[in-house]
């Protein structure tokens, strides 16, 4: 199994296959994130306090 290094957004906290984000059009991100999360409902509270405004793959804390 290979090991792929995940990268999250610092801005954004989304979770990245490349090396800049989709959202923010940066490449603020960061390779050292702790947790992951998938957020489906972007009105749901955990979404509300991890500020995400897109469904998706996020890092808990980056
Ligand atoms: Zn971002």
């Amino acid at each position: 199994m290979r090991n792929i290094v995940k990268r999250a957004c610092r801005q954004c906290k989304r979770i990245l296959k490349g090396t800049t984000c989709p959202v923010c059009k940066t490449s603020n991100i960061t390779t050292s994130f702790q947790g992951t999360i998938v957020i489906f409902d972007v009105n749901s509270d955990v979404a509300k306090k991890l500020g995400v405004t897109a469904p998706g793959k996020y890092a808990i804390k980056v």
